[in-house]
């Protein structure tokens, strides 16, 4: 399958195995909202207990809150984000297609790195064994070229972002020959900046001072209970607060299923720590992070990290953690030195005094904060298009397997009786009760056992049990492992050990020792 392919498959199934729908769908859906389903939210669920133990249980200095969408809208001056939580947006006149003129700068730079690849490819093939990539990158003339354009144009996107100017940001579009990919002209309007806010109305007054904003980010509420926690928890510096939960944007294109929504969940995490020292927070926080994904083994070639050129408003530092979606290295998870910016302009707007007074040397700071921000349906994305697989098999015949993770699968173990006679649903009942308090079991006696198999390869399932009659005398069963569909015989009272090697959460957080 090729990589575009794979994601039309991946989207119609999710759909058909219950993931992923679209919302309201039996109004003809709403643009870039999708409901998570019966596997889905399992998977999600599971996605949120794996981030919120390996940030809150194995950290004793990191403590959770769950804070309001709603707050009052005043944080959204002191955040900066009134201000400066904007877009560039671009409309081409023919299509009436609008875009975000960095992206369109990004996707032209995007094709111009997948030229570099396609040569690099052509002259692997060309000089097989004596072929050197290194040397290739560094001589070949259209290498070279392409390589000089693309810093060229980062630069200048940079530079115009940084200053927010306008106006270059077109030019650039202008001068690369950017064209509308649905009308493929170059009838551009200009650059406007768009405000990514949904605002809507607190109380049943509608004038202007009851306006009120639904959060673009989940950390402004762990800013401004910063006191709070601080103080009722006794915490002391370095530690940190997550948070799990909704944010809103209103993304001018809003594409690529749930890559990009305009309602979405993200994981964060805000750890405070002594000005000065903040360089080094991030580098810790920077691996760490990059722990948590390896440990699930998705493939440690799938991340790369993508330092900012452009800095947001509040960041003195930042890195992008970067995964291979079917449609190229894209953010997954940020990371940001966003030093005093929130709490110090908290401070400023609120009129109270947030601060730290460390015991130890007697003076009083407002902390600086490393923060690690990563989407819920961004990392359900990325686990569903790495596992998704057809494989043909030995008889020829084809099966879709999704190999997740097998902590984050959503139903761990199918029990199966061979037929629905003799006793076998019974004994098969028998052990799904000793199963179901640690595993979210399946039980399901319908059609062929192999139609059945099917069935749960296609929900990532990684354990199936089918309790045959010789079970009915040995008290042993047949496990069927997904990946490798490899079957062995076990004693039903060793299966709670050997599923719970495999699947459970606390097998994956030791990883990350
Ligand atoms: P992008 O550059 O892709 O717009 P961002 O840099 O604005 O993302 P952050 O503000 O750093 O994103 O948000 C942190 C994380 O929240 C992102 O890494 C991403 O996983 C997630 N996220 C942000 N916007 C969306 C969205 N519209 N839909 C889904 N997830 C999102």
């Amino acid at each position: 399958m090729t990589q575009d392919e794979l994601f039309k498959t991946l989207v119609a199934h999710c759909k058909e195995y219950g993931f992923i729908f679209p919302s309201s769908e039996i109004y003809d859906g709403l643009a870039a909202v999708y409901d998570y389903g019966q596997m889905g939210s399992e998977l999600k669920n599971n996605i949120k207990r794996y981030w919120w133990e390996a940030m809150v249980r194995l950290h004793e200095n990191i403590v959770g809150i769950d804070s309001c969408i709603f707050m009052h809208p005043k944080i959204w001056e002191a955040s900066g984000h009134v201000s400066a939580f904007n877009d560039p947006l671009i409309d081409n006149k023919d299509s009436k297609k609008r875009y975000r003129a960095d992206v369109l700068i990004e996707d032209y730079i995007a094709k111009l790195e997948e030229k570099i690849n396609k040569e690099v490819e052509k002259a692997r093939k060309k000089f097989g064994e004596a072929f050197d990539e290194a040397k290739f990158l560094e001589t070949n003339p259209n290498v070279l070229r392409n390589r000089t354009k693309i810093d060229e144009v980062r630069k200048r996107m940079a530079d115009a972002l940084n200053a927010n100017d306008f106006a270059e940001l077109r030019q650039i579009i202008v001068d690369c020959d950017i064209v509308c990919p649905i009308s493929g002209t170059k009838n551009w309007t200009e650059v406007r900046q768009f405000n990514l806010m949904f605002s809507t109305q607190l109380g049943n007054t509608s004038d202007d001072t009851n306006v009120i904003y639904l959060r673009p980010e989940t950390a402004q509420g762990i800013f401004v209970n910063y006191l709070n926690v601080q103080k009722t928890g006794r915490m002391k510096i370095p530690f940190g607060i997550a948070q799990i939960g909704k944010a809103f944007r209103n993304e001018i294109v809003a594409r690529q299923f749930i890559f990009r929504m305009r309602e979405f969940e993200q994981m964060e995490m805000q750890f405070f720590i002594k000005p000065g020292t903040e360089l080094d927070w991030f580098a810790k926080w920077k691996e760490a992070r990059l722990a948590w994904h390896k440990a699930l083994g998705m493939g440690e070639q799938n991340y790369r990290f993508h330092d900012h050129e452009k800095l947001a408003h509040y960041a003195n530092a930042a890195t992008d953690i970067e995964f291979n979606f079917p449609f190229g290295f894209k953010e997954l998870e940020g990371i940001h030195s966003r030093t005093d910016f929130d709490l110090g302009n908290h401070q400023k707007y609120s009129g109270k005094k947030i601060q730290y007074f460390d015991p130890e040397t007697g003076e009083s700071y407002t902390p600086y904060v490393i923060e690690t921000s990563i989407g819920v349906d961004r990392m359900v994305l990325a686990v569903l298009s790495n596992s998704l697989r057809e494989e043909t098999l030995e008889n020829g015949e084809k099966r879709i397997v999704l190999s997740i993770p097998a902590p984050l699968a959503p139903v761990k173990v199918a029990v199966l009786p061979l037929l629905k006679k003799d006793g076998l649903p019974e004994l098969a009942q028998t052990v799904m009760d000793e199963l179901k308090y640690d595993f979210n079991c399946q039980y399901d006696e319908k059609d062929s056992i192999g139609k059945r198999y099917r069935r749960q390869d296609a929900i990532g399932t990684p354990f199936c049990v089918t309790v045959d009659h010789d079970s009915l005398q040995d008290h042993c069963v047949t496990i069927r492992h997904r990946d490798t569909m490899a079957q062995e015989r076990v004693r039903i009272e060793d299966l709670h050990k050997i599923i719970n090697d495999q699947v459970s959460m606390t097998s994956l957080l030791k990883h990350l020792k």
